[in-house]
């Protein structure tokens, strides 16, 4: 099954909820929650690290003991979700599946399987 909108190709399509019907949702894997956050939390220390080395005498240290945990906490998010990740792919597919009703974000084309 190609999840593509069928008038223009576009991988940029949505399920549509469908009244009545229960929401099926797909399990997102715990190790996902933790990892997407950390890894924002990561990338922000980082800047702020960077911005410390150009605009300051370099980082402080609370800022390298904090990168350095939340670094090891997404390496460990990691490990776990790629652990999760072949059940996240079966719970996606089943989601997929299960949903009947598409929107096309790029043309609005609605459609149903
Ligand atoms: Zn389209």
């Amino acid at each position: 099954m190609q999840y593509r909108c069928p008038q223009c190709q576009s991988p940029k399509i949505m399920p549509i909820a469908q009244a009545g019907q229960p929401a099926a949702r797909p399990v997102v894997p715990k190790s996902l929650v933790f990892l997407i956050p950390a890894i924002f939390v990561l990338l922000l220390l980082v800047i702020i690290s960077i911005a410390m080395w150009l605009f300051g005498n370099g980082a402080g240290s609370t800022i390298q003991t904090a990168t350095v945990v939340v670094f090891i906490i997404c390496v460990i998010a990691g490990f776990l979700f790629y652990r999760d990740l072949p059940d996240f792919k079966i719970s996606m597919q089943a989601f997929m599946q299960s949903q009947k009703k598409w929107k096309c974000r790029d043309c609005n084309h609605e459609w149903e399987v």
